[in-house]
Formats: structure tokens, C-alpha cells, sequence
């Protein structure tokens, strides 16, 4: 592969409705796209899912920008690289910065899969044609409220429901699910809120109201509160923010503090990763699935991509696009079946195209750096 340049991009998105978790309030989405050119002009996409803020993570979209055009362009220029591997090797150096590199990583295989006119999914070793699906239901203003949004997801097909909680929002809002449908899978994320104190609190309210999967209650470091949530537990412990390598997911293993992995690309630095964790998770017991962040039609691309791999065997948080976004930027929105699940697109790379005008709505900013002389 001869890489000819490579593009950046700030987006801003608006959210159907504002999704708010323990972190706080989205009411626009803004993200960065990261495209690769060939110097036969095929086209490769990443979406970078830093936030605009460093929320989630240390990351955020100026710091991805900042990051891709002080160091990774450069270097790209002094050692051009050949192939996806080889744009691997010359991040590898950088530390951190993952959801960029990830970005990078992702339209570098766009651009591999596309040049031999297979799809990501296919080259990234996926099987599945269909993958199943989940929606991740922000903090609403009443237990009533989420028992509402709630209905209407399933309604709309989505079989597995996961829910933000926080300290002061989780025993009354999961009874009135509970209440409404006591038969759903039901998940809840806490993104870190709760102190290690909350250990027993969390499992009197997690079994009474037969929650199937408690994801990252405590903060990133706190290995030891998740395995003690975890013995002897009627549900699974799922990490997310605390695995972002293979270190920490060793550790995590060592203690036994992850029965479940929520695998999102941009947190561990890339596609391939994700399925190295997802892999080695699962040769401890544990199980793999496709995490979100609120992604636009391409990283939602990648995700649906990285589903198909047989590595990952429960639901993704892999919603329908018109569940964050009124406008999509891809031509054609990935929509949801009537049995949960979305279809794996089957078209060159990433299988979906943007639509121009709507992208064109949404860009900020842009700039390209050229990559060959
Ligand atoms: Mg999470």
C-alpha cells in the first residue's frame, strides 16, 4: 500500500435527545474522522471517539488532533509505512492516545480491506452476517420516565437493555423496569460512580432486581472492589474503563475481576487490539462484547465490523443510528431488524458510504497532510 495523505476532520453532531450518564450531559456530539488516501485514490475512514472534553478518558478531540498531526504525521513521513502493520509499529513508540491511534488503525484497514475489495468484516476474521444488538438508555428525570423509554426500545426490537445508574439513580429506576418487564435482560453502567465502599449496596440491588451484568461501578483502578463485587455474584462484572491494555486486563484476570469485557476500539487503541483482549479474555472464562461511544454511521461501521468476529458472543451496545442521530452521515443508516439485530455490511472495507451533503453539514474543520512526496 502507498499512502498518498491523510485527512482530519471535527465534526458536530446533535443528539436526538441529551444522553446523560454519571459523567454528565451530551447534547451535541462532536468527534473527529480520520481519513488514509492511497496514492490510487481509494479512500480508507476512522472515527476517532474522543469526546470534546476529557470525560470518559484523558482524551479528547483537540488532543487527538494535536496528537495525529505533531507525532504521528511526522514520523509517518520520515518512515512511510507499507501496510496496516506498519502503521501500527510507528504508533507503537507514542504512549497512550489510543482512541486516536484507533482512528488511525481504522482507516488504514478501511483502506486494506477496500484495496482487495473485501469487507472489514471478513478481514478482520467475522463470520457473522447479522449481529445482535442492545441499547444503552441514559439517566432519565423519573423511574417512570426510563420505564417509558424503555418500553419503547424493546417495542422497537431491541432485545437486551443496559442502563446508566449513579448513586441516588438505581434500586427505585430498576424496580420500575422490573415492575414493567420482569422477563428483559437487563444490564446497568455505572461508569466508575460508585466508591469501592459500594460493594454490598450494589449486589442487594443487582440481585433483587435480576440484573444479568454490572459494568465498571468503581473506578478504573479499583481492581479489588470489582473481585469482591464479584465472588460468589448472581450476575457477571463487566470491565470497561479499566482495561485500555494488556496489562491491566492480566491483572484484571489475576484477581478475578472480569467476567465479562466491554470491548470498544478507540479505549484500547484499535480494532486489532480489541480483539487480541477480546481473545485473551475468553480464554480466562470471561466473555467479549462490542461496547459504543455514541459513534456516527463510520465508527458505528466499525463497530458492526468488529461484532461479526466470532470472538464476541454477547449483544453490542451497537444501537440503530436513529437511536443517538436524527441526521446520519452515511448514505444509508444502518437500521435495525425486526429480531435486534443489524445486518453486517457486505460491501469493500467498511461497506457503507457517506453521504456528501450531510457530511458536509456536520464538518467543522478539516485539514490534510500529505503523506508521500
Ligand atoms: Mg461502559
Amino acid at each position: 500500500m502507498r499512502y498518498r495523505s491523510l485527512c482530519v476532520e471535527q465534526l458536530e453532531l446533535p443528539l436526538v435527545e441529551p444522553f446523560e450518564t454519571s459523567f454528565g450531559v451530551e447534547l451535541r456530539r462532536q468527534f473527529l474522522l480520520v481519513s488514509v488516501a492511497s496514492s490510487e485514490g481509494l479512500v480508507g475512514w476512522g472515527e476517532c471517539v474522543a469526546t470534546r472534553d476529557p470525560l470518559y478518558n484523558e482524551e479528547s478531540t483537540a488532543s487527538a488532533w494535536a496528537f495525529v498531526q505533531e507525532n504521528v504525521v511526522p514520523r509517518w513521513r520520515r518512515h512511510p509505512p507499507m501496510s496496516v502493520d506498519g502503521v501500527r509499529r510507528l504508533m507503537q513508540p507514542f504512549r497512550g492516545n489510543r482512541m486516536a491511534k484507533s482512528a488511525i488503525e481504522q482507516a488504514a484497514l478501511d483502506l486494506e480491506a477496500r484495496a482487495s475489495r473485501r469487507s472489514l468484516a471478513s478481514w478482520l476474521g467475522g463470520r457473522r452476517r447479522r449481529i445482535e444488538v442492545g441499547v444503552s438508555v441514559g439517566i432519565q428525570s423519573t423511574p417512570t420516565a426510563l420505564a417509558r423509554r424503555v418500553g419503547a426500545y424493546l417495542e422497537e426490537g431491541y432485545h437486551r437493555i443496559k442502563v446508566k445508574v449513579m448513586p441516588g439513580w438505581d434500586a427505585r429506576p430498576l424496580a420500575a423496569i422490573r415492575r414493567a418487564y420482569p422477563a428483559i435482560e437487563l444490564w446497568v453502567d455505572a461508569n466508575q460512580g460508585y466508591p469501592a465502599t459500594a460493594v454490598t449496596s450494589i449486589r442487594a440491588w443487582a440481585e433483587r432486581y435480576e440484573v444479568r451484568q454490572v459494568e465498571q461501578p468503581f473506578p478504573e483502578r479499583a481492581l479489588a472492589a470489582h473481585a469482591a463485587l464479584a465472588r460468589n455474584a448472581s450476575f457477571r462484572v463487566c470491565l470497561d474503563e479499566s482495561v485500555v491494555d494488556a496489562d491491566s486486563l492480566e491483572e484484571a484476570i489475576r484477581l478475578r475481576a472480569v467476567q465479562s469485557l466491554n470491548v470498544k476500539a478507540g479505549r484500547v487503541g484499535g480494532p486489532l487490539e480489541g480483539i487480541a483482549l477480546a481473545r485473551r479474555a475468553t480464554r480466562s472464562g470471561a466473555v467479549a462484547w462490542v461496547g459504543g461511544m455514541l459513534e456516527s454511521g463510520i465508527g458505528r461501521a466499525h463497530s458492526v465490523a468488529l461484532a461479526s468476529h466470532p470472538v464476541f458472543s454477547l449483544p453490542g451496545d451497537i444501537s440503530a443510528s436513529r437511536r443517538y442521530y436524527r441526521e446520519e452521515i452515511l448514505e444509508r443508516p444502518f437500521v435495525l431488524n425486526a429480531d435486534g439485530t443489524l445486518d453486517v455490511p457486505t460491501g469493500a472495507g467498511i461497506g457503507v458510504e457517506l453521504d456528501r451533503r450531510a457530511h458536509r453539514r456536520a464538518v467543522r474543520r478539516r485539514r490534510t497532510y500529505a503523506l508521500a512526496p
